[in-house]
């Protein structure tokens, strides 16, 4: 331990508990020994879409591989990549912005980490709303802040203004909101994002808005853009947009992922990465440059997809006796309440990976214990199968026998 300085040292006692103590790394590692076992394992936790890489994004980072000439791009990433995201800006937001205003990041998980590395003084706070997406808190921890979470106080999944102002306090510095959200998958009202909007421009906090499910939303609804509630230039305002091809193409093995910013913070995020990765890797800005110009019907086609999958989840949850649906606007997953059951959620998601062979996510990792998040990513068998699973391991009004694979297993603990 002597070997590290102040930052290493808190950061590897704390790793080291976060990590041995980690619930889905836990069951991630037995799923995969089941699995290797022969066991038939369904997996309800994954996070990223079945679809291939779109042709487009192939082509393009191809023909750039092919001309040999891989080296270094400009730190904030290729201009004809920042132009494409300038012009995504302008479609799905209406706004437009410079190229001053854009830095590209490999993923948009490193995005957030240098926004928040790069605002951040030690013990500054910045507001999580609870469920959040898991690596908010851990960002920010890691980064010496202290993350305030807001858990709605009125027992729903959708967060409320008046929780959230009652969390601020003199040193908020930033309010994470990620609509359509990892894991409720709920879409925020616009009345919501207009409060959270004007009261961040009024009070000079930083507004991060995660939209890397923006366009993964159903039945006709739209994710509200923040940019329609303030009439502030990008310069004055306090407003940052992180966005990415991970979850919208199926493209999470790309780590591309970008933020829309005023360009004063978009230098500092370009200082921070200039000495961490220097810059994402040119072949695969190649390849988010092919998606954005691409065909966008494969957006549309993968949208459609998970909707239907959303629609096969929700019905089969619907005649679970005991859970608490809150159906999901957009992105690919649900977030049922199992509290009729137990409150514990990682003894019930280490109960159904033992009875059932299914994975999924304890509520407890996204800020809410009792729930569990379920994916409906991967094939409508998986979801048909993996629920008609968990019924039968929880509810008793559920048939006593079910075959999982070709065993035939008896239901002896209700
Ligand atoms: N934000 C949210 C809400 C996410 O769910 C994820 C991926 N799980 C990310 C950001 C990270 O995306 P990327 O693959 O671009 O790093």
């Amino acid at each position: 331990m002597q070997d590290f300085g102040s930052r290493g040292h808190t950061l590897i006692s704390y790793l080291a508990q976060t990590i041995a103590e980690s619930p889905t790394l836990k069951l991630n590692e037995e799923a995969q020994l089941l699995r290797e076992r022969g066991e038939p394992v369904i997996h309800l936790g994954i996070g990223e879409p079945k679809n291939k890489a779109p042709i487009n994004a192939i082509l393009s980072s191809a023909a750039k591989l092919n001309t040999g000439d891989i080296k270094y791009s400009p730190t904030d990433g290729i201009p004809s990549l920042k132009k494409a995201i300038i012009s995504y800006t302008e479609e799905n937001y209406d706004k437009v912005i410079e190229p001053e205003n854009v830095i590209v990041s490999s993923g948009a998980k490193q995005a957030i980490y240098n926004i928040l590395y790069a605002l951040l003084n030690p013990q500054d706070e910045v507001i999580i709303p609870a469920p959040y997406w898991v690596s908010y808190p851990e960002i920010v921890k890691m980064v010496y802040g202290v993350p305030v979470i807001v858990t709605p106080e009125d027992g729903g999944l959708h967060p409320r203004m008046a929780d959230i102002l009652r969390a601020v306090s003199s040193s908020t510095k930033a309010i994470i909101v990620n609509s359509p959200n990892n894991p409720s998958g709920l879409v925020f009202s616009e009345d919501l994002i207009r409060e959270i909007v004007e009261f961040c421009e009024k009070k000079q906090i930083y507004l991060i808005m995660d939209d890397i499910y923006h366009k993964l939303v159903f039945d006709g609804k739209k994710a509200a853009s923040c940019y329609k509630f303030t009439d502030r230039d990008i310069e004055e305002s306090r407003l940052i947009v992180v966005n990415g091809i991970s979850k919208l193409y199926g493209m999470t093995g790309f780590r591309i992922g970008w933020t829309v910013a005023p360009r004063k913070l978009v230098k500092v995020m370009t200082n921070v990465q200039a000495q961490t990765t220097s810059c994402a890797s040119v072949i695969l800005q190649a390849a988010a440059e092919g998606a954005l110009t691409g065909l966008q019907s494969v957006v549309e086609n993968l949208r459609m997809t998970i909707e239907n999958n959303r629609n096969i989840m929700m019905q089969e949850l619907e005649s679970f006796n005991g859970v608490k649906l809150t159906r999901p606007d957009g992105t690919f997953y649900c977030f049922p309440d199992f509290r009729a059951y137990t409150q514990d959620s990682v003894e019930l998601s280490e109960f159904l990976l033992k009875k059932a062979l299914v994975v999924a996510v304890p509520g407890r990792e996204f800020g809410m214990d009792g729930y569990l998040r379920l994916s409906y990513a991967g094939s409508v068998n998986d979801i048909t199968e993996g629920i008609a699973r968990i019924k039968w391991a929880l509810d008793p009004d559920s048939p006593n026998e079910i075959y999982i694979g070709d065993r035939k297993m008896v239901r002896d603990w209700l």
